[in-house]
């Protein structure tokens, strides 16, 4: 069959790539102990499978309005009111299964051709893959080290031009860990003050798993509800990757629009997935503290361990549950150390560059495992850097 063009635009997310090696090499007998895959380890609290269970039971079995079921997109509009102290409604609610499709309903519904996109390098590879997809410009916005992997802001003013429509933000973030700090978040928004037109994509999937602080976003920010969608999702902070759960928070008008997307593509979210997310909102939250509570553990062992690593240095991340360590002082390029860990030490983590061209350098270990298997990778990796 004869592809279309834009197919060749199409990027994609190197840890399911890596995975199936790692299950392949697993099938020949070989241990690997997974740090590359970004989900949870945890189970679904009990108290939300209860919930699912019981929807499935008493009828969520159908078809549901587009923009999601009132009773979920309305324990939504609570959350979000009171976690990012904003009005918001119901009417501002689009459920989407997971939190993925709100990237690329947003950049569908925003972006025309040669219209410029910035995202944050490196970052969740579907956001670059999505806006290029679409016939925009994908225009990176750097990362450091030495900015502890938040956005410069100053940066993202030199970048901004007349034909910028988009740009997307992610804190904490994925690979990183890195979290946007009160007064780059504040200094940012007096920056966009200059650029009316330009929309903004706040991804927000990790904001709950943060280790230090509290989280910001551009949200709480005076006349910024009229041009951010916020992005945020149940796959992390509930351990329900599987389910696919998650939303859009953004201008009624447009969530008018996403949900025509909706209307498209998916019909709509799983019903009973819905009924699920309106128990994990509405429940109680013990077990999502605890799972927190072991990420950070989990986190300061594999901070710890990697900088006890020849070559290797490692910032330790105030959210997320990924580290970034930078791996240069071992002479090796980041796609070699990647592959050779998986099949020489047994160890599945990413180069830095799965994440963009300014991931080189560095890789990226996820830390939802646990100590017992983080402990096992850290010695593999030791001797293997010897
Ligand atoms: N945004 C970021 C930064 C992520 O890392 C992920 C998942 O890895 C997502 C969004 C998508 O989450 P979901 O599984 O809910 O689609």
């Amino acid at each position: 069959m004869q592809l279309a063009g834009r197919m060749s635009r199409l990027g994609t997310e190197t840890a399911f790539e890596v995975l199936a090696r790692a299950r392949a090499l697993e099938a020949q007998g070989k241990n690997v102990v997974h740090l590359e895959i970004g989900e949870p380890d945890f189970d679904t609290p009990a108290h939300v499978i209860d919930a699912g269970v019981e929807a499935l039971r008493t009828g969520f079995t159908h078809y549901g309005p587009s923009p999601g079921i009132p009773q979920l997109r309305e324990a939504i509009a609570e959350h979000v009111a009171r976690t990012r102290k904003i009005d918001c409604r119901p009417a501002n609610v689009v459920v989407t299964p997971g939190g993925k499709p709100v990237m690329f309903f947003a950049m569908l519904a925003l972006v025309d051709e040669g219209d410029e996109v910035l995202y944050p390098n490196p970052g969740f590879p579907i956001y670059e893959s999505m806006i290029r997809f679409c016939g925009g410009k994908a225009v990176p916005v750097p990362l450091r080290e030495s900015r502890q992997f938040s956005v410069d802001v100053e940066e993202i003013a030199s970048l901004l031009t007349d034909r910028t429509r988009l740009l997307i933000l992610n804190s904490p973030q994925n690979p990183t860990g890195g979290v946007m700090p009160k007064e780059d978040v504040a200094a940012l928004v007096e920056v966009l003050r200059k650029w009316p037109n330009v929309a903004v994509l706040s991804d927000e999937i990790y904001s709950d798993i943060l280790y230090e602080g509290e989280h910001h976003s551009v949200l709480q920010h005076e006349g910024m509800s009229e041009r951010t969608i916020l992005l945020d999702g149940f796959s992390k902070t509930y351990a329900m990757t599987g389910w696919r759960l998650g939303y859009g928070v953004m201008p009624e008008a447009f969530a008018a629009q996403i949900a025509r997307l909706q209307t498209n593509s998916t019909s709509c979210t799983a019903t009973f997935t819905q009924m699920a997310g309106v128990a994990a909102l509405r429940g109680d939250h013990g077990a999502v503290r605890a799972m927190i509570e072991a990420f950070r553990q989990r986190r300061d062992a594999i901070v710890d361990g990697l900088n006890a690593v020849p070559g290797f240095r490692c910032l330790r991340p105030k959210g997320a549950f990924y580290v970034f360590p930078n791996v240069e002082g071992t002479g090796i390029p980041a796609k070699d150390l990647q592959s050779r860990l998986l099949e020489e030490a047994g160890v599945a983590c990413l180069a830095g560059t799965a994440f963009g061209a300014h991931g080189e350098g560095y890789l990226r270990f996820s830390y939802a495992n646990s100590l017992e298997n983080i402990h096992e990778a850290l010695s593999r990796i030791r001797k293997f850097v010897g």
